[in-house]
């Protein structure tokens, strides 16, 4: 099994782009894939346009937990859905993407975490999620090879999914490349086409297309893209290192997280490992702008990221990267296809330990690959879902904070419904793009 997505990774979309189309998506991620698929099949013309691969990013390199615990209560009816598109879509691929409902537990080590359970156990109920506290001993039962000293219980939501992103996100756009979606890979967007006041395309690297709607699912990139057409958003990208063991013996079917350890199963018998929490921010330019949107949450988890002095060349925070560009100049899009920040060895070599302490009895733990992601972030935890009210024409998806894989298919018809006057089905207020300039105060999710 190979689970990262890269340059050498073949080209399957090389294009061409059409001349025009009723809707454009830019970006391949799990949230543009799922936004094209659902926008054709309300019955447009869709482009989606990746400037390196399909699911190279975030996509393919999270954890694969697909999960309805601890979500923020606005975001949980949207994962709901989400939930039930991910049984639907995994009937409609030709591959095992590795879809299982094998649950999520969240270990406490703390009555402060436990008590953070249980307050959020209503919004779980408000939403039918079957959520549940476990006793110290009910947890050792369920983990009966863990190390189960000063664990005091935990949450669990059997309902709760996994699934093989670097498989499943490639599987869900080959649905919408058979459902008629034009999708290009290697083709960057520069920037947006635009004629009296409202949106009128793109403006690729390869040329223009016409669409009346284009719909940003830039992740880690948007904030960058969208600077450029006048429009700011405080996101900001934090770098999370994952181990992938060799196989192990079954010691839990489902993903779990401690505070030093969050695991999950593989179809391939092994466990992707990641050390929660504690995600590293490298400091340039955006971060200096955003800081006063992240007081809040520096209040709430004043230790809760690791500053690094600037970012790697090519990144979207870098120091030299371009803030600013015109249609014929080469952006920052084209010089970075593939943000692929090098995983910090150091925690992944302490991560194999601690996973290896936590489950005494397991054979030595092997690594078979490590790699890092830049999670796409925002102050309040929760993305931008909306209409940009300066630029007709633009919807946003974007800053999913960590938490975009499990909620991408949902999130995809929304944003499909948002674009084209369909009807979006939940409440959007919360992931409005004007809290960040009308004055509201940043209210991060839970933290559970
Ligand atoms: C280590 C890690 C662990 C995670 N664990 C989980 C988890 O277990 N569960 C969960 O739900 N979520 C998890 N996430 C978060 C989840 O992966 C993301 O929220 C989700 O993948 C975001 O999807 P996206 O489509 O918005 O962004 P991305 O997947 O980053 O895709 C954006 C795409 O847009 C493209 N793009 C950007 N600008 C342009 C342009 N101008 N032209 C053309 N293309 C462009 C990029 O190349 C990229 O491919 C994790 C993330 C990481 C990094």
């Amino acid at each position: 099994m190979s689970f990262m997505i890269t340059h050498q990774t073949p080209v399957t979309y090389p294009g061409p782009a059409p001349a025009q189309a009723d809707v454009i998506v830019i970006g391949g991620g799990v949230i543009g894939v799922c936004t094209a698929l659902f926008a054709s099949r309300a019955g447009h013309r869709v482009v989606l346009l990746e400037k390196g691969r399909i699911a190279a990013e975030q996509s393919s390199r999270n954890w694969g937990w697909i999960r309805q615990q601890g979500r923020d209560p606005d975001e949980l009816p949207i994962m709901v859905e989400a939930h039930g598109l991910w049984h639907e879509l995994a009937t409609q691929t030709n591959v095992d993407i590795g879809l299982r409902q094998t649950g999520i537990t969240y270990l406490a080590q703390t009555d402060a975490h436990m008590q953070g359970y249980t307050d959020w156990l209503p919004a779980a109920r408000a939403n039918g999620v079957d959520s549940k506290i476990l006793s110290a001993r009910e947890v050792a039962a369920q983990f009966p090879g863990m190390q189960t000293t000063g664990i005091k219980g935990a949450l669990v939501t059997p309902s709760d999914l996994r699934a093989e992103p670097w498989v499943a996100v490639p599987a869900l756009a080959a649905i919408a490349a058979r459902e008629g979606v034009q999708i290009i890979e290697n083709c960057a967007v520069r920037m947006l086409g635009i004629a009296a006041g409202r949106v009128a395309g793109v403006i690729t690297e390869a040329g223009r297309i016409a669409a009346p709607e284009v719909v940003l699912a830039g992740g880690a990139w948007s904030s960058l893209f969208l600077r450029n057409h006048g429009i700011s958003i405080p996101q900001l990208s934090v770098r999370e290192n994952v181990a992938a063991t060799e196989p192990l013996p079954d010691i839990h079917a489902g993903a779990a997280a401690s505070r030093k350890v969050a695991f999950r199963r593989r179809i391939d018998g092994g466990y992707t490992l990641a050390p929660p929490g504690a995600p590293e921010l490298f400091i340039g330019p955006d971060a200096f702008r955003a800081f006063p949107k992240y007081l809040a949450q520096l209040r709430a988890d004043p230790f809760g990221q690791r500053l690094l002095p600037f970012a790697p060349k090519g990144f979207p925070d870098a120091w030299g990267t371009a803030r600013r560009w015109a249609a014929d100049q080469t952006t920052p899009f084209e010089v970075t296809r593939i943000l692929d920040p090098a995983p910090n060895r150091r925690k992944i070599n302490r991560l194999l330990r601690d996973f290896a302490q936590m489950f005494p009895d397991l054979p030595p733990v092997r690594l078979r690959a490590a790699w890092a992601g830049m999670i796409d972030t925002m102050p309040d935890l929760v993305p931008v879902v909306d209409r940009a009210p300066s630029l007709p024409g633009l919807t946003i998806g974007t800053g999913m904070s960590g938490h975009g894989f499990g909620i991408g298919p949902a999130m995809g018809r929304v944003l499909a419904a948002l674009a084209t006057g369909g009807d979006v089905g939940h409440d959007l207020q919360r992931f409005r793009l004007s809290r960040f300039g009308d004055g509201s105060p940043m209210r991060p999710g839970p933290n559970v």
